[in-house]
C-alpha cells in the first residue's frame, strides 16, 4: 500500500501507464501484452536463525520484468509492506528508466518482507545471505544485477557479492552495484542521483527560459538525492536554495540557505529543523512555496489532484520516485509547469550503477572526473531525447519519457522476434 494510505495497487498503475503509451504509439495486442507481463518472477520462503536461537520464515521476491535490451537491473527493498505487485511495478519502472537513459539493461526489482529496524546486524546479514543464495540461480553479471533500495545499502551489497562469490568459487564483483569502493564500487555512485538531477534541471531550464543562476529552489527531503541536488544547484549553477525539509518538517529563508551548513546542522541534530536564521515551515507549505524550481526528493504521492493547482513552482524535478500522481500531471501541464519525470530526473543513480558494472567486468576503474563527465553526457542527451519526443507528441515530459522508453523496448522485442 502506498505511504499515503490509499489502496492504489502500484502494478495496476504501471499497467495503465503502458496502455496509455501503447494507445499513443499504436501498439498492437501481442507486444502490448508482452509489455504488461513480467518475464520472470521468483518467490522464496526461507528460514533465518534469529539471535535468540529461534527461527523465522521470511518471504522474498525477485521480479525480472523485461530483458529484451540486456541483463535486468534493479534494487532490493527490505520493508514490512513489500508485496509481489509492488515489486512487479518497481521492476517495470526500472525497465523504462534504463531505456530512457539508453543503457543496455532491462528492469528488475527485489524485495524481502521484513522489518529491518527491529533486526540486529547479524540477523540482517543472515537474512541477506540466505535470500541471495535463494535467488542466486537467477542473478549474475550477465543476467540480473541487484542494487540497494529502501533499507538496503552498500553493506547489504557486499554480503550479496560475497555469498554469490562463495557459490561460484571466485570473486564476482559485477553481480551487484552500489558496493563499497574497496569491493569494486564506483567513484561518484554516492552522489550520482542528485548530480544527474542537477544536470537535467540545467538542460531543461534552457528550454523553459528559466534562469537557474539567481533562481529560487525548494527541496522536499534533504537526504541523499535531495541534499546533493541542492548542493550542486547552489555551488555549480548559482541557484538560491530558499527551502528544504525532512520527515520532521521544513525550513525557509528568502535570502537563501547555505545547503552545506544545513547538511552539517542535520548531521549534528538529526534534522534540518531548527537551523539558525530560518523560519519553520511544514512540508505542505514547502511544496506550495513560490519558487522557480521544486525538487521533491522524499516520498511518492506528494503532488496530487488536491494540491497540484497550488504548486507555484515553474519547474518540478522529481528526484524521488513517484512523487506526482497522474491527475496532478494534467493540472501541472495546463499550468505550463515543466515537470522532469522521475524515470529521467533520478536516472543518474542507475547510470553510474551501469558504469560500476562496466568497470567491474573490465577490472578497470575510472577516476571521479571521468565518471561525472560520462554521467553528464548521458543525462544531457537523455533530457534532449525526452524533450524532443514530448514536443513532437504535444504532451508533457512524463508521457514523452514513457513513449521514448517503451518504443525502445518495443524495438528490441521486435528486432529479436518471438522465440521459437
Ligand atoms: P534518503 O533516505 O537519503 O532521504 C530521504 C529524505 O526524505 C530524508 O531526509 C527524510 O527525512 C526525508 N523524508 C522522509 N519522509 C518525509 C516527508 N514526509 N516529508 C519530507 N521529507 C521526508 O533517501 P534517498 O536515497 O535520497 O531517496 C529519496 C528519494 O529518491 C526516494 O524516492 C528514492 O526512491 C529516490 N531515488 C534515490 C536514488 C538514490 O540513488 N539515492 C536513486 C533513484 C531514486
Amino acid at each position: 500500500m502506498p505511504k499515503d494510505g490509499s489502496a492504489v495497487n502500484p502494478f495496476e498503475t504501471a499497467r495503465k501507464q503502458i496502455d496509455i503509451v501503447a494507445d499513443i504509439i499504436g501498439l498492437e495486442g501481442g507486444t502490448r501484452e508482452v509489455l504488461k507481463h513480467p518475464k520472470r518472477e521468483l518467490t522464496v520462503n526461507f528460514p533465518v536463525r534469529m539471535d535468540d536461537g529461534s527461527y523465522r520464515v521470511y518471504t522474498g521476491h525477485r521480479v525480472q520484468y523485461n530483458m529484451a535490451r540486456g541483463p535486468t537491473k534493479g534494487g532490493i527493498r527490505y520493508h514490512p509492506q513489500v508485496t509481489l505487485d509492488e515489486v512487479r511495478a518497481l521492476a517495470a519502472w526500472m525497465t523504462w528508466k534504463c531505456a530512457v537513459v539508453n543503457i543496455p539493461y532491462g528492469g528488475a526489482k527485489g524485495g524481502v518482507v521484513c522489518d529491518p529496524k527491529t533486526m540486529t546486524k547479524g540477523e540482517l546479514e543472515r537474512l541477506t545471505r540466505r535470500y541471495a543464495s535463494e535467488i542466486s540461480s537467477i542473478i549474475g553479471p550477465e543476467m540480473d544485477i541487484p542494487a540497494p533500495d529502501v533499507y538496503t545499502d552498500s553493506q547489504t551489497m557486499a554480503w550479496i557479492m560475497d555469498t554469490y562469490s562463495m557459490q561460484k568459487g571466485y570473486s564476482v564483483p559485477g553481480v551487484v552495484t552500489g558496493k563499497p569502493i574497496s569491493l569494486g564500487g564506483s567513484e561518484g555512485r554516492g552522489e550520482a542521483t542528485g548530480r544527474g538531477c542537477a544536470y537535467v534541471i540545467r538542460e531543461a531550464a534552457k528550454d523553459a527560459g528559466l534562469k537557474v543562476r539567481g533562481g529560487t529552489v525548494a527541496v522536499q527531503g534533504f537526504g541523499n538525492a535531495g541534499s546533493v541536488t541542492a548542493n550542486l544547484l547552489h555551488d555549480e549553477q548559482g541557484a538560491t536554495i530558499v527551502a528544504v525539509s525532512d520527515s520532521r518538517g521544513g525550513i525557509y529563508r528568502s535570502e537563501g540557505l547555505n545547503p552545506h551548513a544545513v547538511e552539517e546542522h542535520k548531521r549534528k541534530t538529526g534534522s534540518v529543523v531548527g537551523f539558525p536564521g530560518a523560519k519553520a515551515i511544514t512540508n505542505d507549505e514547502l511544496l506550495e512555496s513560490k519558487v522557480d524550481i521544486l525538487v521533491p526528493a522524499a516520498l511518492e504521492n506528494q503532488i496530487t489532484g488536491k494540491n497540484a493547482d497550488r504548486i507555484e513552482a515553474r519547474m518540478v524535478a522529481e528526484a524521488a520516485n513517484g512523487p506526482t500522481l497522474p491527475e496532478a500531471d494534467t493540472v501541472l501541464f495546463e499550468k505550463k509547469v515543466t515537470v522532469l519525470p522521475d524515470i529521467l530526473a533520478n536516472a543518474g543513480g542507475v547510470t553510474v550503477s551501469y558504469f560500476e558494472w562496466a568497470q567491474d567486468i573490465q577490472r578497470f576503474f575510472w577516476p571521479l572526473n571521468e565518471v561525472n563527465e560520462r554521467l553528464e553526457r548521458v543525462m544531457t542527451r537523455s533530457y534532449a531525447d525526452v524533450h524532443k519526443v514530448a514536443t513532437e507528441h504535444k504532451t508533457h515530459n512524463r508521457t514523452g519519457a514513457y513513449i521514448l522508453a517503451i518504443q525502445r523496448v518495443v524495438d528490441a522485442i521486435r528486432i529479436r522476434g518471438i522465440y521459437p
